[in-house]
């Protein structure tokens, strides 16, 4: 008998792998794309997943499932972060490794796209079972990871401190240290200045130059960000510095709205104090997650989780303009009313490439042994960013399509030409 399905997977469209793969059909199309690379595109190179115990504080053992999903190894080797999260499926994880390979292409960056992924729920465990669980999955993938095979990084639930146990897990198991083998380390283990922000920053940048198309500016701008972890919160800071403002905001204990705009810096600070929850944050009307959608601003930036936008609250939307700073925060089912609504979409794969560009700046200088100044660094993501984005308007305009869809192609194009190159099966 037919088992009652979850609701993220009730409409096809709504499964964050199936989403991918809508968008990825439509490009193809678009491209006349070969059908045998069509093919090889569509399945991930590798899929691993793994079984972890470890042993929990109170003395008990608890077995996790881990996974890894090497989409594409074709520009470079695969790289992309891992996810703690207790939502983490292997369709979600297929889906953040096939993003990764499209972000990576356009952003122009020489990587294949991967991601990793553990279900379990960090905000209930220690720091000890943390590190267990980390050090138990470095050893479970560590033929898979190497400097130039496959490079983790952080994800949702995964930061600093997770990339120092891996880096150091994987350095004791080969006898030396090797700094290159992941990114989003702390400076001091050889990570990068300016990483911990710089997703958060290529928002910033990508929401400038989208509103500079639409003709308008960050002065007086109001934003509603969706999701207040690394990503929202350091996007909503550059914003506000820029004389956005940020009108609304939310993380899981609900949403903030002060139409006079909220102060982010003691935004971030009483979360900071606060063990890392908005939840009673006073300087703002507590409103519901699902009236942030619907709020009368021009900038609208999911940056949380996927499927946040879907044709259930896509035509309450009032914003100009969607800048995505999560991963597959729109279903595809949404994609259609949005576009016929006249909004413009930055898609993730280019407004949250900011991550990973500045990943590749940490990887370049562990293989060099020298440390590039803040300067430099934001310069050159902010740089690589913006060319990126011009490149997808343009195509956008050219082929008629949305700024999605004119990324997918860019891609799909370029990975497709590289496999081209390569050679024969
Ligand atoms: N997890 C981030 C992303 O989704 C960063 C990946 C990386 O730096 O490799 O883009």
């Amino acid at each position: 008998m037919p088992q009652a399905q979850s609701p993220a997977v009730v409409n096809p469209l709504d499964n964050p792998f199936e989403s991918m793969m809508y968008r990825f059909d439509e490009a193809s199309k678009c491209i006349e794309l070969n059908e045998a690379i069509y093919n090889l595109l569509k399945n991930p190179v590798k899929q691993i997943i793994v079984s972890l115990p470890i042993s929990l504080d109170d003395g008990s053992i608890k077995t996790f499932e881990g996974y890894r999903i090497i989409h594409s190894n074709v520009l470079g080797p695969s790289k992309g972060g891992i996810r703690y999260d207790i939502n983490v499926s292997l369709d979600e994880v297929k889906a953040l490794a096939a993003w990764m390979t499209w972000k990576c292409a356009i952003v122009d960056i020489p990587y294949g796209g991967a991601k990793g992924g553990i279900k379990c729920n960090p905000k209930n465990m220690s720091a000890n079972e943390i590190e267990r669980l980390t050090r138990a999955y470095t050893l479970a993938m560590m033929d898979i990871f190497g400097p130039n095979k496959d490079i983790p990084a952080p994800d949702m639930g995964t930061g600093p401190r997770e990339m120092a146990w891996l880096m150091d897990e994987y350095a004791k198991a080969h006898g030396s240290t090797e700094y290159a083998v992941v990114t989003g380390k702390p400076i001091l283990l050889g990570g990068c200045l300016g990483r911990v922000e710089a997703t958060g920053r290529g928002v910033m940048i990508a929401t400038l130059a989208a509103l500079d198309q639409l003709k308008m500016n960050s002065y007086n701008t109001t934003i509603a960000i969706q999701g207040f972890g690394n990503v929202g919160s350091h996007a909503a800071h550059l914003l506000m510095e820029r004389g956005g403002k940020i009108v609304a905001i939310s993380d899981i204990s609900g949403a903030y709205y002060n139409p006079q705009g909220i102060d982010i810096p003691a935004a971030m600070q009483y979360v900071k104090n606060n063990h890392g929850s908005l939840d009673n944050f006073a300087q703002a009307e507590k409103i519901t997650a699902e009236a942030l959608f619907s709020l009368p601003v021009d900038v609208l930036i999911p940056a949380a989780t996927e499927n946040v936008i879907t044709k259930h609250n896509a035509n309450k939307i009032q914003a100009k303009l969607i800048v995505e700073g999560a991963n597959g925060p729109t279903s595809a089912s949404a994609d259609k009313i949005i576009h016929e609504k006249g909004i413009l979409v930055v898609p993730d794969i280019l407004a949250n490439a900011g991550g990973v560009i500045v990943s590749y700046f940490e990887w370049i200088q562990n293989k060099v042994g020298y440390s590039w100044t803040l300067e430099r660094i934001k310069r050159r993501s902010d740089r690589m960013l913006k060319d990126a984005f011009a490149m997808v308007y343009k195509t956008a305009q050219q082929k008629k399509v949305s700024m999605r869809i004119a990324a997918y192609i860019l891609a799909i194009e370029k990975v497709a030409k590289t496999y081209q190159y390569r050679g024969k099966f």
